[in-house]
């Protein structure tokens, strides 16, 4: 169903600083790229929040019935251990200190980058390319830049001239920074005595003798720049202008402002209709980050193996965590706000699993055509995916008053409200049903049966059995409390 047609979609645009009308290159079809890991480390829950987003946003637009083409890269060569063109490849780095090739470090994360997305539900994107894949394109446009008079050469290493392009172009226009800004976040140190102004950044870099990950070019065996493999995979795959591109609010500068350059340089025209920043996710106040060691993994909070939470959460509820705050606000992950997005979505699904037993009237009391318009209404704003669940819950109070039958529901009705229920919160969402499945819930059963044996043995005297069944969970990490209200439990 082109459902396009009749939602307008509004998206807040990063260059323009604005929401604007969603009109894609192509009638009916978008194209889309969104910056993907570099595979040197596992994946945190900071950087499944930023793909999650774009997943989300992936979703909704098949759901509107666009044919979108998805290409998120891998980054597996070229990103140096800091952004000012500096310091070791962060895979190479990887390798050396755990005496393997770069590509078993590349395979390994990769594969838990994989085994992650698919345990939480993602869909995959149409396209996966990686960097290395592509060193032979990149050495193409490198040379396109050269002969465009925007790059030069210095002992095998090649620099995007940036004072140079902003005599004609404003290098900035996304990130806001002016060149000046530019140069307090470049560092003088050694590596950079090559570049003519310390704005510039590296499009090649002569790998020096240590430097395992290199390749032959015209100027020197060494490797890609980091921001080159993104102006080259999305115009090879999406053209020299695309739709969306998007990535985590921390790309913007320098990694978004230098592929803008760069593609631009090539071919004339700005490279991306619709810039597209996700907001960061938060532990402690601060930013989840693998570098600081304040991050958590996304398998961890899947079995409870970590330090932060107080139990093991399955994958519907980290969902709706996430998308319960807007993609461009931040996001404060702990414990409690995990537990508080449990009870929501336990609620959302077990009234969707009620619907299955709700019995048609005549007439309807609840306005479900107005209440799924304000659905599409919500997410055709910029994504707003809180205010999509704040509508979801008002259809979750309604189906509770059905079952209670304190309202009613017709025939034609009824198949609305199911439909667009699902639609928005498995297909668009992307949340799962796993409340029954998951396994703390099963664990629940499981303790709450002991609990019940326990008090038999107890009214029958059987005290040793009472004290073994207490004991035997308390090795185990589970304590039980006897109170007034009967026995609970607590997971130590
Ligand atoms: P990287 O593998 O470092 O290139 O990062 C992959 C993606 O994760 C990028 O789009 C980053 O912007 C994003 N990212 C990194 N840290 C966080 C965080 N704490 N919250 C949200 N996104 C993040
Ligand atoms: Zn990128």
């Amino acid at each position: 169903m082109e459902l396009y047609k009749e939602n307008k979609l509004k998206i807040y645009n990063s260059l323009s600083k604005s929401k604007e009308l969603f009109k894609p290159l192509v009638e009916g079809r978008v194209g889309m790229y969104v910056c993907g890991p570099t595979v040197y480390s596992n994946v945190h829950l900071g950087n499944i929040r930023t793909f999650m987003s774009f997943d989300m946003v992936y979703r909704y637009l098949l759901h509107l019935g666009y044919k979108v083409r998805y290409v998120r890269n891998i980054t597996d060569a070229g990103h140096l251990e800091n952004d000012a063109d500096e310091g070791e490849d962060r895979i190479a780095k990887k390798a050396r200190l755990e005496q393997i090739e770069p590509m078993e470090v590349v395979q390994r994360y990769v594969v838990d980058f994989h085994n992650v997305t698919n345990k939480y539900n993602f869909l995959p994107p149409s396209i996966e390319p990686t960097a290395t894949g592509h060193i032979v394109e990149q050495i193409e446009m490198i040379k396109e830049i050269v002969k465009k008079g925007l790059a030069y050469e210095v002992n095998g290493s090649v620099y995007f001239d940036v004072l140079k392009y902003n005599e004609t172009n404003r290098y900035g226009i996304l990130s806001g920074r002016t060149i000046e800004d530019a140069i307090h976040n470049t560092r003088a140190l050694d590596g950079q005595s090559d570049k003519k102004n310390p704005q510039d950044f590296a499009l090649w870099k002569k790998a020096d003798e240590r430097h395992i990950m290199r390749w032959p070019s015209p100027w020197s065996d060494g490797f890609p720049g980091w921001h080159l493999e993104c102006s080259v995979m999305s115009s090879k795959y999406l053209g020299e202008q695309f739709d969306i591109h998007g990535g985590g609010m921390d790309l913007k500068f320098p990694h978004h402002e230098c592929e803008i350059a760069q593609s631009k340089t090539c071919s004339g025209v700005s490279p991306v209709n619709y810039w597209m920043h996700a907001n960061m996710l938060l532990l402690n106040g601060q930013k989840m980050a693998k570098s600081t060691g304040n991050f958590v993994l996304p398998n961890d909070i899947l079995t409870g193996n970590n330090d932060v939470l107080p139990k093991d959460f399955g994958v519907g509820v980290v969902r709706f965590f996430i998308m319960q705050a807007h993609y461009r606000s931040i996001l404060d992950f702990s414990g409690e706000a995990l537990l508080a997005s449990e009870k929501g979505y336990k609620k959302l699904i077990e009234a969707i699993n009620l619907l299955d037993d709700v019995e048609a009237s005549s007439e309807s009391t609840f306005n479900v055509k107005e209440w799924r318009q304000k659905c599409y209404d919500a997410m055709n704003d910029d994504f707003n995916t809180p205010i999509l669940i704040s509508h979801l819950f008002e259809a979750v109070k309604f189906i509770n008053q059905l079952k209670d039958d304190k309202a009613t529901i017709s025939k034609d009705d009824l198949v609305l409200l199911k439909s667009t229920i699902n639609a928005f919160v498995f297909d668009v969402l992307g949340l799962v049903n796993d409340v029954e499945e998951h396994s703390s819930d099963k664990l629940d059963g499981v303790v709450e049966l002991l609990i019940k044996l326990r008090k038999q043995a107890r009214e029958n005297k059987d005290w040793a059995l009472s004290d073994q069944i207490r004991d035997e969970l308390l090795e185990k990490g589970i304590q039980l409390k006897d109170g007034r209200e009967g026995t609970t439990y607590s997971i130590n």
